[in-house]
């Protein structure tokens, strides 16, 4: 799992993210934690760094990244793999 303190250090594209003036736990909700998971994503939607945030931790399985859920990142790579397959990519 990726901590949240790594981004600045160490992604210069992140600049200005807004997750670091909130805390690692907003991002890392647990089962059934929706407000958290809605705080998240509202953050999120204001960030700069959306963009080269979610290219960065696509592959990551836990944690809100770019307002998106592990779950819903399986998807947009299972979504980039069918395309490339059929040529669309
Ligand atoms: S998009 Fe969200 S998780 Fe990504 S850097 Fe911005 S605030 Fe943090």
């Amino acid at each position: 799992m990726a901590d949240l303190t790594d981004w600045l250090n160490n992604i210069p594209e992140l600049d200005g993210a807004r997750c670091v003036e909130v805390g690692h736990d907003v991002f890392f909700p647990g089962q059934g934690e929706n407000d958290l998971v809605r705080q998240a994503r509202a953050i999120c939607a204001q960030c700069p760094a959306a963009a080269a945030c979610l290219a960065h931790y696509i592959n990551e399985t836990d944690g809100i990244y770019a307002g998106t859920t592990g779950r819903q990142r399986a998807a947009m790579r299972r979504h980039t793999r069918k395309e490339q397959t059929s040529g669309r990519y």
